[in-house]
């Protein structure tokens, strides 16, 4: 018999679908399953209605217009398109990209890709620890790197390992100033924080179901319809659906379940925000007070500003974090970022802030969510106190 599950502490990774996104999706599976290219009948109709109610719905969520709205399978997907999308038109106004390092690799590949094509990359630096404000990038440094030949800046709103907030609204002033468009990876954010895209003065912003109990291969990349227009090359290339943006058979549920999601966290954001920002404070004061050697990652607690309500990263000095969350079965964390897990490599965002390898080594990433108690978090403490000091015990930081 398996025992009770783990704790689900990784929210950061994925999230569980809330019951009431299920529900919002299960006709388009049952009922309404015709292909919304389908214009010759009644259920190419329906699932065409669906659609773009929920794209209204997502459109509105975020301070956008429906036809800003294209469906992608999600933030991955979205941040390749935006990039490329902007990189390889042949209309753009040069060759330079700016970005930051400590940006996620669906962002940091492309770039990556890019600049081995003979484009010129700039990867700025964030302010590193201790300060209240690591992990945030300087709009200044922003301003400084931004050139003639400029073609695309890319910086995300929320950091998925430690939670930083970054001042896009002041990133897009100086960009819109500069006539230079602005990309945003708003994936950790949308559905978290408020996200208004005329606040921020983003040009394109990635966003994906599964980080707000919303269904996994979907998500949505926004492009403003400005004057002159953008021009994005397409990544996929076929039926010409969704604007010619990005072809291939709408995902009906998946996309009446990302609306569901994201008009279910605006409807209980400022209650979340406070209960996430209260449980995370509550378990970062518990460890630090039970556990020696507890330091901190990422930008202070203490200013909501600047960090994800729900987000919580810490070293514990001298551990080595895989060996700590493979001894603590019955917590669902993550050391680093799950996303790369595939990649053994130190956390580039850890690195980034300056920190030594001993406190790269020992970090561990909390994820709290919508289903996560304050039980839950004790327990989680508890847990992870006993396991430091068995693995100190037996002098060992593990391998
Ligand atoms: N950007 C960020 C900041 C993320 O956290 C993630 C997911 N780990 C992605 C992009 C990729 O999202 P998806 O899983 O929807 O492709």
């Amino acid at each position: 018999m398996p025992g009770p599950a783990p704790i689900y502490l990784d929210n950061h990774a994925t999230t569980r679908v809330d019951p009431r996104v299920v529900e919002a999706m299960l006709p388009l599976l049952t009922e309404t399953y015709g292909n919304a290219g389908s214009t010759m009948h009644a259920f190419g109709w329906a699932a065409k209605e669906a659609v773009e109610a929920a794209r209204a719905s997502i459109a509105a969520a975020i301070g956008a217009r429906p036809k800003e709205i294209v469906f992608t399978s999600g933030a991955t997907e979205s941040n390749n398109l935006a990039i490329y999308g902007i990189a390889r038109h042949g209309r753009r106004r040069g060759d330079h990209i700016v970005s930051a390092t400590t940006e996620h690799p669906s962002v940091l590949g492309p770039l990556e890709r890019l600049a081995a094509e003979g484009r010129e990359v700039t990867l700025l630096p964030v302010v590193e620890a201790p300060s209240d404000e690591a992990g945030r990038l300087l709009p200044e440094q922003v301003a400084a790197a931004l050139r003639p030949d400029t073609c695309l800046v890319s910086v995300m709103l929320a950091n998925n390992e430690i939670g930083a907030i970054q001042p896009i609204e002041e990133i897009g002033r100086l960009c819109r100033a500069a006539g230079v468009p602005l990309h945003c990876d708003a994936t950790q954010a949308v559905g978290k924080v408020p996200v208004d895209t005329e606040r921020l003065q983003v040009d394109l912003m990635s966003f994906s179901g599964h980080k707000i109990y919303g269904p996994k291969g979907v998500g949505a990349l926004y492009v403003r319809r400005a004057s002159p227009p953008l021009r994005l090359q397409s990544l996929i290339d076929g039926g010409g659906q969704e604007g010619g943006l990005r072809s291939g058979t709408l995902n009906t549920p998946g996309i009446v379940g990302l609306a569901r999601a994201l008009e279910l966290c605006l409807a209980e954001m400022p209650q979340e925000m406070e209960r996430l920002r209260a449980l995370r404070d509550r378990l970062f004061r518990n460890l630090a007070s039970s556990v020696p050697g507890v330091v901190l990652n990422g930008p202070t607690l203490s200013r909501p500003e600047l960090r994800l309500p729900g987000n919580l990263n810490v070293s514990f000095a001298g551990i080595d974090g895989e060996s700590l969350l493979l001894s603590c079965k019955d917590l669902a964390l993550s050391s680093g970022a799950a996303c790369s897990s595939a990649n053994p490599e130190p956390s580039h965002v850890l690195r980034a802030l300056g920190l030594g390898p001993d406190l790269v080594r020992g970090s561990v990433r909390f994820g709290l969510g919508r289903f996560n108690t304050e039980e839950e978090a004790d327990f989680a403490v508890e847990t992870l106190r006993g396991a430091v000091d068995r693995l100190r015990r037996m002098g060992g930081a593990g391998p």
